[in-house]
């Protein structure tokens, strides 16, 4: 048995920055994460720039990865109709790959010891966590973050609603060697979903595509799909024309549900996708993901100081949560809807051409400001 203050189930983007928060406070951390570290993910890997300050703060350099740096958003309608302007706040671009184990690395750096295992088990008793894992470790800790992602054996341990139900969406993601240009992230409508283009480090191009599984029945495989349904935009059958694929095969994932989730479940603070997953056209997810980090971190240390109760804990890292991030989530949703209507797409850029100041007011709803740090 070890005994931690905080054990951290999933060591994604959510788990790995709260190891670093943490462990740099001087707590004793553990993460528990189920893969080896560098792995490809699917994700857009566009970045608001509203996490740098945090980043800063954390002392990680993003820079030294050398990502793409973003300020143009490219928006096509399904027949190829195509808007620009200028994001506001910005972001930049980086793989999953290279994110992922910088943020491990940092963590090992500031303390965090590492199980790469498989959770099985989270249970609660006489105030403290037991985390039991596939190849039988116990770990027990003060505070538990939940941070194990979109969709995981957990929720269904949990009983969580959204798990218990089907969803709609399958996604699918590789990276191209083609010409796009490096400020810019596209984001391309086609029948039956939407696609990301954007450059990450090293020049390689990111596609990333969300769909449903009626529009996707039927087609043997993604390079299929991506002819027929994709290819109709003529603009991302430009692109697709002289793309060559850097990955042997596209990588894909399924069950990616939007359903609104509790952000504290038997005492757990979720964190990230399992406090929940804004739509991926919002390009906020990392962010949110980043944020919500720091939120159940500075919430975890009130309550280990014994400056707040573990009620009190939880009620303010839920509060805060909903304030930060529930009118995101809507925002979303309501354009998520719009973009699998056609004829509302339509008009909405026949709008934008009247008044192009609507397109970042709109992007501004889905993102925040700048992450406040305490020095
Ligand atoms: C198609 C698509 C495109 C997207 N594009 C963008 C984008 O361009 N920009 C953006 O900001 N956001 C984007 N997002 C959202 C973004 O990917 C997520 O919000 C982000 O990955 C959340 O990080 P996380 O740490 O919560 O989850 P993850 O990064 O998924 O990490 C969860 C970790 O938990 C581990 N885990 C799960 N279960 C267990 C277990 N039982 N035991 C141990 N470990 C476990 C997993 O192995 C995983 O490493 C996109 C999402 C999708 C679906």
């Amino acid at each position: 048995m070890n005994f931690y203050d905080v054990a951290i189930i999933g060591g994604g983007l959510a788990g790995l920055t709260s190891g670093i928060h943490l462990s740099r406070l001087g707590f004793r951390v553990v993460i528990i994460e189920k893969h080896e570290f560098p792995r490809h993910k699917v994700c857009g890997e566009y970045i608001s720039n509203e996490v740098l300050p945090y980043l800063k703060w954390l002392d990680l350099d993003i820079e030294a990865l050398k990502p793409s740096h973003i300020s143009t958003l490219r928006f096509t309608t399904a027949n190829g109709r195509m808007y620009e302007s200028q994001l506001p706040g910005g972001g930049f671009g980086i793989s999953r790959f290279a994110f992922d184990h910088f943020l491990f690395e940092n963590a090992a750096q500031s303390g965090c010891d590492f199980v790469f295992a498989s959770v099985t088990d989270v249970s609660f008793l006489n105030d403290i966590f037991t985390v039991t894992t596939n190849d039988g470790h116990h770990i027990t800790a003060k505070i538990a973050l939940g941070a194990f992602g979109k969709r995981s054996n957990l929720d269904k341990l949990l009983q969580r609603q959204f798990a218990l139900k089907k969803s709609n969406w399958l996604a699918i993601k590789a990276h191209y060697d083609v010409d796009f240009p490096d400020d810019v992230v596209g984001l391309y409508n086609f029948a039956g979903g939407y696609c990301g283009v954007s450059q990450v480090e090293d020049g390689k191009v990111n596609i990333c595509y969300l769909t449903d599984y009626k529009s996707f029945a039927g087609f043997k495989d993604a390079t299929a799909f991506q002819s027929s349904i994709l290819s109709q935009n003529p603009e991302l059958a430009k692109i697709f024309s002289s793309a060559r694929m850097i990955f042997e095969k596209p990588m894909t994932i399924s069950q990616i549900s939007f359903d609104s989730k509790p952000q504290v479940e038997n005492h757990i603070l979720m964190i990230g996708d399992s406090a929940g997953l804004i739509h991926p056209l919002c390009g906020n997810g990392m962010a949110m993901a980043i944020l919500a980090a720091k939120m159940a971190s500075e919430a975890a240390t009130e309550f280990l100081l014994s400056r707040m109760s573990r009620l009190e804990c939880e009620a303010s890292y839920s509060r805060k949560w909903k304030k930060q991030f529930s009118s995101r989530m809507r925002t979303g949703r309501i354009l998520a809807f719009a973009m699998r209507n056609r004829s509302l797409t339509d008009t909405f850029l026949k709008v934008l051409k009247v008044f192009p100041s609507l397109l970042p007011a709109i992007i501004a709803q889905t993102h925040g400001k700048p992450i406040v740090v305490s020095s």
